[in-house]
């Protein structure tokens, strides 16, 4: 435990004030004890160390002029996390909460996750303290071209190579893409969820809600069980958890609860899907305006949140889908959920369980599929997405669909497999760090000290 608080300590020291990226490197740490304690060529490379250090950090600033004719500056970021297995890739995220220690964090987890897909690429983040939100399409526009006039010069297809995230979906992609090529002269691959017009691939917009299910899916059919019939928790109202709720009904289960930033939608009846699309993809409306449509339905405001947590995890069901951001869900919100016998929690979102909350499904042995294994999907299909424009192809999507059920599949078994080696086979935490650990540390030592 001494090399886990040496780590935190010096990374206070080094990299001060982030508290989600400490979170992050504790998690990991912890569950990598076992591998750490019995290979000495870990330390002896100073892999840890290596790891938890960025390859290159990028910040900048990114001033735009908005409707009124006045200069606004954000922060852009760009971490480049760890390239062993490939190319950096992760996503970019705009939204206000945006800091050094957030995007570091995402990066960090990226590294695994990517890892765990078994396709070669290596991990990054980046993103801006920008507020999309009320912005016209004209500032969006300008906003992002800003910040890809310093960000084209870093990134590239066999360099780095930059998805969406919260706040940046087909739009933005494609606004920093079209700067990308004016500036380069390039057509290349260097984003992927790019529009299917111009090089997307089917399915990307789906594959990171799909695979979250597929995930269950999996997790319960190791224990002889299904989805078919099953009450579900989602929360979030964005990409992921509008392909979730998807998948969910086309697998057989009932869906009722989505959230936003400004509360929780709950309807006992399900969820309508198309109700839910038209307000967000469409009219980008608040989620309360569901309730015209519907008025059987329920809507919780967050001042009526519990104090300890979130209103959405307090609703009795058997299963949950954490698709909104990182800590949405507190160690009360899991006491409430194991006790109103919720059986499988797979995470679409990026560490949305505490720690705390964690330690306690661990504890009552249900299945828990991590952020970084359950969420892996929309990475995977990503590549798949570079790997179509590498070659100038275009899969149908029932290829694409296949392909990410595969990989679900087996990082499924990737993570099950390597915890039950360890001696905790329901520990999908300890299974899913461990397995993309080895990858990337072995890389490493195999490419020396770079
Ligand atoms: P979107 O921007 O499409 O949707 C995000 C949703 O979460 C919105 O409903 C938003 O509500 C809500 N939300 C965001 N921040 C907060 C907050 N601080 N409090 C309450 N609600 C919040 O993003 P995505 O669906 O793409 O991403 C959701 C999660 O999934 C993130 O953790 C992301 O990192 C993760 N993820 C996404 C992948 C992808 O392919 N898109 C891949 C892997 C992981 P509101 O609109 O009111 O802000």
């Amino acid at each position: 435990m001494t090399y886990i608080h040496d780590t935190i300590v010096k990374l206070q020291k080094t990299s001060p004030a982030q508290a989600e990226f400490y979170q992050a490197v504790e998690e990991v740490l912890d569950s990598l004890q076992p591998i750490l304690e019995t290979n000495e060529k870990y330390k002896l490379h100073s892999i840890i160390e290596r790891m938890v250090e960025p390859e290159r950090q990028i910040m900048f600033r990114v001033p735009w002029v908005d409707d009124q004719g006045k200069v606004q500056v954000n922060k852009g970021y760009r971490i480049e996390f760890n390239s062993a297995l490939g190319p950096y890739k992760g996503g970019l995220r705009f939204h206000p909460s945006v800091n050094a220690g957030i995007i570091k964090f995402l990066g960090f987890e990226q590294i695994f996750k990517n890892a765990l897909t078994g396709l070669p690429i290596g991990g990054g983040k980046g993103g801006a303290n920008f507020d999309p939100k009320g912005k016209s399409d004209g500032e969006i526009m300008r906003f992002c071209q800003s910040f890809i006039n310093e960000l084209y010069r870093h990134i590239g297809p066999t360099t780095d190579v930059p998805a969406g995230d919260i706040g940046v979906g087909a739009r933005e992609i494609g606004y920093m893409f079209g700067q990308y090529k004016r500036l380069t002269g390039n057509y290349d691959g260097v984003f992927t969820g790019k529009s299917l017009l111009w090089g997307g691939s089917l399915v990307r917009k789906e594959a990171t809600g799909y695979g979250c299910v597929y995930f269950a899916q999996y997790m319960l059919a190791d224990k002889g069980d299904s989805l078919a019939g099953k009450q579900c928790l989602v929360s979030g109202a964005g990409n992921v958890a509008i392909y979730t709720i998807e998948k969910l009904y086309e697998l057989g289960a009932r869906p009722v609860t989505c959230s936003d930033s400004s509360g929780t939608l709950y309807h006992e009846a399900g969820i309508d899907l198309a109700t839910l699309k038209e307000l967000k993809e469409v009219r980008k409306a608040r989620l309360s305006e569901y309730l015209a449509a519907h008025p059987d339905a329920r809507f919780i405001p967050v001042t009526d949140y519990p104090a300890d947590g979130h209103a959405v995890w307090r609703i009795p069901a058997q299963l949950a889908f954490p698709c909104a951001t990182q800590n949405e869900l507190t160690e009360a919100d899991a006491q409430a959920l194991v006790a109103n016998g919720v059986i499988a929690v797979s995470e679409g979102a990026n560490m949305p369980s505490t720690q705390d909350a964690v330690e306690v499904f661990l504890d009552a042995k249900i299945c828990y599929g991590p952020g970084k294994a359950a969420n892996a999907g929309g990475v995977a299909t990503s590549q798949l997405e570079m790997a179509q424009n590498a070659s100038m192809q275009r899969w149908s999507f029932e290829e694409v669909d296949e392909k990410l059920k595969v990989i679900m599949k087996n990082i499924y078994l990737s993570a099950s497999t390597t915890a039950a080696e360890f001696g905790e086979p329901h520990n999908l935490v300890l299974g899913a760090n461990i397995a993309g650990f080895r990858k990337v540390a072995d890389a490493m030592i195999e490419q020396g000290v770079v």
